[in-house]
């Protein structure tokens, strides 16, 4: 989602005649799009700003936004802390930088817009600048109508709020005509998704049935609003990749119910067998947090448990940190650094161990690729439809196309192996 707004924000200034530059350092504008979800993130806010406080002092001229969600959080306690920043703009408002760009040259003082009651989905589907050739973002659904007791998100972003399905579509159908093989559906409960009737399955068979797409994926769920009838998508529909990221954050019973996710280990693992029984070749990726306030090595060992009986092919793993504003920020940060280091070392090293087990095994096989990066020298590589990443021997050309490459080695993120076919 991140992401997708920064393409939103370059989208706009370009659209505006502005032009990328290569970096900070000749650039007449850097606008610093803030992610709140953990603290270093927020951190890194305020390292940028000191750089960039230090370059405008040998170029006065240098203009500097900072928007997102630290910048919907904090408000205008940034322009306190650091004085030199022309632009901020919240999470709804991206598409008035360009203006506020303006604003704030032409009237020489901080341009400021925090207006959550803007509409986030505005900026013009044709101006949104994608980073990627081959896989483009597009915006479903905004917010968050849950309340997990350690995330900001419901508070920086707001209420859920649905796009119609029509203009999805359409911006699909326009990526399609613009050479776009795969899009992402993007919203922060994105299986929350509801317009009218229209609910998030109904959602997916429409994008599904887009001509000339040739994959359709999806983040982030929730387990709340998994049902049969997404299930059944992932089963039958033909685009769509057998491939679903559904975090978890504890396998403890108590650390759930104190993070308020709505959801029990038990239910989580029964929401997990129903999805195997629809697509028994599903790829499962989650997210886990480990060090939450009060766990304990029996609470933590939970989670592990959890590992083992799913078997995720990748996993976002995370040491508690607390944020401003949370309920879990209340509670007492209690389990030491040290440790919440040692358990995301283990985390981390047991799913290392079983992302190269789960590459073993594919070794022999073959795979379609989506080419979706130039490695360099001669290299190239994409995603399976699992999400799996395969390195091969290949030209530029093969940028955006299907091929098929039989895996020949495996490591713990990643494929390699040789084409074989290029299938478009
Ligand atoms: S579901 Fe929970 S973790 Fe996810 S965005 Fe909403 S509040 Fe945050």
């Amino acid at each position: 989602m991140n992401v997708n707004d920064s393409e939103k924000v370059a989208g706009v200034l370009r659209a505006r005649g502005h032009e990328p530059a290569p970096d900070a350092e000749s650039a007449d504008f850097v606008f610093i799009n803030t992610c709140a979800v953990r603290e270093k993130a927020a951190q890194k806010l305020d390292h940028s700003l000191d750089r960039l406080g230090w370059l405008k002092r040998r170029r006065p001229e240098l203009r500097v936004g900072v928007g997102g969600c630290v910048a919907q959080l904090d408000g205008r306690a940034i322009l306190e802390r650091a004085g030199h920043v022309d632009v901020l703009v919240g999470t709804h408002n991206l598409r008035r930088v360009p203006d506020l760009l303006d604003q704030a040259i032409e009237e020489g003082a901080p341009a400021v817009d925090l207006d959550r009651k803007a509409d986030a989905f505005a900026v013009p589907a044709g101006d949104i600048a994608h980073g990627s050739p081959v896989r483009a973002y597009v915006t479903a659904m905004e917010g968050c109508n849950h309340v997990c007791s350690f995330c900001v998100v419901p508070r920086t972003r707001g209420p859920e709020v649905s796009r119609p399905p029509e203009q999805i579509v359409a911006e699909v159908e326009s990526l399609v005509r613009r050479g776009y093989p795969e899009v992402m559906l993007l919203g922060q409960t994105v299986n929350a998704y509801r317009h009218r009737d229209v609910g998030f399955a109904d959602l997916l068979a429409r994008v599904d049935a887009v001509p000339g797409l040739s994959r359709l994926r999806f983040t982030t769920s929730h387990p709340e609003h998994v049902d049969r009838s997404l299930g059944s998508a992932l089963r039958d529909l033909e685009r769509l990749c057998p491939y679903l990221h559904l975090p978890f954050q504890s396998g403890s019973d108590r650390v759930l119910q104190s993070m308020r996710r709505g959801h029990t280990r038990a239910r989580y693992l029964e929401i997990i067998d129903g999805l195997r029984e629809a697509v028994p070749d599903l790829a499962l990726s989650s997210d886990v947090i480990v060090g939450y306030p009060g766990e304990t090595q029996g609470e933590f060992e939970d989670t592990l448990a959890v590992l083992e009986t799913v078997r995720f092919d990748s996993l976002f793993a995370f040491a508690y940190s607390p944020r401003p504003g949370t309920a879990a920020a209340l509670a007492p940060d209690d389990v030491p650094a040290a440790e919440k280091q040692r358990r995301l070392q283990v985390v981390l090293d047991y799913q290392q161990r079983r992302q190269r087990e789960q590459h073993a095994a594919r070794v022999g096989l073959t795979e379609e690729v989506l080419v979706d990066t130039i490695d360099g020298g001669g290299r190239v590589s994409g995603r399976t439809p699992h999400f799996r990443i395969v390195h091969f021997d290949g030209e530029e050309g093969l940028l955006g196309q299907l091929v098929r490459v039989k895996v020949t080695g495996a490591g713990p993120n990643a494929l390699s192996g040789q084409l074989t076919q290029a299938i478009h």
